[in-house]
């Protein structure tokens, strides 16, 4: 804190526990017996790593801590732990960003964006000691991964990509740039998508693990609502990868692509809701305790029904994205042959929360910081790291007329259904 403004008996209520313990008020009556078990496990961990964390420091040194819990993903299962599946992911992500939406940012995009893509290789018969060794290492938070999706010309449009793949007899050359690399300067593997034809993107596209000493160049780019985070633009010239990093080929990667986009952006959804709960609780707390008038500030109507309408949004953003998980976990991660309906349904769905969510967090965030005034804007409470970490939530994974743009095709589907 460079100057403390704030009342020391405001301050004192401001603990990350006690901002845990509103939040489980809230939560816990949702959840059985395992999750609320495990929000206390990582809410421990979050209340003994606070102190550690120093905000205007990068957020990696805290990745082997995390992997030293089996934090770093908890969508899969990996070594000894446990519980595992898509909602356990949910809660370690909203816990964590609760403590460090960035830190939770960057943690995803190597574990899950990235690692993923190794789990869903041996899910699909893989078989590879290097990529099991690579997948430990980025499991454990050893190692930094990265997703390279985006160009400098294909944002949105990311399935016409112009990264080209050339094959050879032992190998591929992949030539391209890509852009908003996260973790990109930081990464020591990335997992980078080409085309080998870019008339024919979806029949053509390969995924790739490549490690950076192949010849990976990243330079970083500013993202002043990130300063934590490292993001690159990241340059592809002539790297030769031999095919032993080949995750899918020959347009297996386009399915890959897709299958990642399911978990990816509900993880971004469990971020922002971490930024929202944060957000609001923070903001509970505060409005509790500081008086003008003669009264605690939440008793003015302005103050406290702007905070309730905000509960009840977050509070239903945070069932949609739960029950999704706990779907997803059922009929698609823990069934024995994946539930196709339920997967098409899973697809749109995640759109309709990460579209939903995005947006409310830097509603939340806004709106917080206004009822409580001009101490939110400074370093006394987190309030102001939580609203910068909010602006990119709506462009990450998809921007928002992506999500509505998936939304509208199921829509123009409805025919099928009524014909
Ligand atoms: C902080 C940050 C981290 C990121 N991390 C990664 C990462 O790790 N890996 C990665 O691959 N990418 C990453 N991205 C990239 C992100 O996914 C893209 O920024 C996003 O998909 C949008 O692409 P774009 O920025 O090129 O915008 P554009 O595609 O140029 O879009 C600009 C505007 O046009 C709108 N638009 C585009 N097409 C349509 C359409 N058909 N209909 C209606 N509107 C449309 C968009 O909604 C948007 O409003 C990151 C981005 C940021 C900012």
């Amino acid at each position: 804190m460079q100057e403390k403004i704030i009342d020391d008996k405001i301050l004192e209520k401001m603990t990350l526990a006690n901002v845990y313990n509103i939040f489980n008020a809230n939560i816990f009556p949702m959840l059985n017996e395992e999750d609320i078990k495990f929000c206390k496990e990582i809410q421990k961990f979050c209340i003994e790593l606070e102190p550690k964390v120093n905000t205007s420091e990068d957020v990696y040194e805290f990745f082997s801590e995390l992997g030293k819990h089996g934090f770093m993903q908890r969508i899969n299962v990996w070594k000894d732990y446990r519980p595992f599946g898509m909602k356990k992911e949910l809660l370690l992500s909203i816990n964590l960003s609760i403590l460090d939406a960035e830190l939770d940012a960057a943690r995803f995009t190597s574990s899950v964006l990235c690692a993923n893509a190794l789990f869903h290789y041996f899910h699909h018969g893989g078989k590879n000691e290097k990529i099991e060794k690579i997948k430990d290492e980025l499991m454990s938070g050893e190692k930094i991964g990265s997703l390279c999706i985006t160009e400098p010309e294909r944002g949105s449009d990311s399935v016409n990509m112009t990264t080209m793949c050339t094959k050879t007899d032992d190998s591929i050359i992949y030539n391209g740039k890509k852009v908003f690399t996260t973790n990109g300067p930081k990464a020591d593997y990335f997992v980078i998508y080409g085309v080998y034809d870019k008339e024919k993107p979806r029949e053509t596209m390969v995924q790739t693990l490549i490690p950076r000493e192949l010849g990976v160049k990243t330079n970083r780019i500013a993202i002043s609502s990130a300063p934590r985070i490292h993001i690159a633009q990241t340059f592809l010239e002539d790297v030769k990868v031999p095919q032993e990093f080949i995750l899918a080929d020959n347009g297996d990667g386009y399915k890959r692509l897709f299958e990642g986009l399911v978990p990816e952006r509900l993880v971004i959804s469990a971020n922002g809701l971490g930024v929202c709960w944060g957000a609001l609780i923070y903001g509970m707390i505060y409005t509790n305790y500081r008086r003008q008038f003669g009264k605690d500030i939440i008793k003015f109507e302005g103050v406290g029904f702007g905070l309730a309408d905000l509960l009840s949004k977050v509070t239903a953003a945070t069932a949609l994205a739960l029950q999704v998980g706990t779907i997803y976990d059922e009929k698609i991660l823990f069934a024995e042959k994946p539930n196709k309906e339920v997967s098409k349904w899973t697809a749109g769905v995640v759109s309709q929360a990460k579209y939903h969510i995005a947006r409310l967090s830097h509603e939340v965030c806004y709106e917080v910081q206004q009822q409580m005034g001009g101490i939110s804007l400074t370093d006394n409470t987190p309030l102001d790291r939580y609203s910068n970490v909010s602006k990119i939530e709506e462009v990450i994974g998809g921007a928002r007329n992506i999500q509505l743009l998936i939304i509208q095709n199921a829509l123009s589907k409805i025919k099928k259904i009524i014909e």
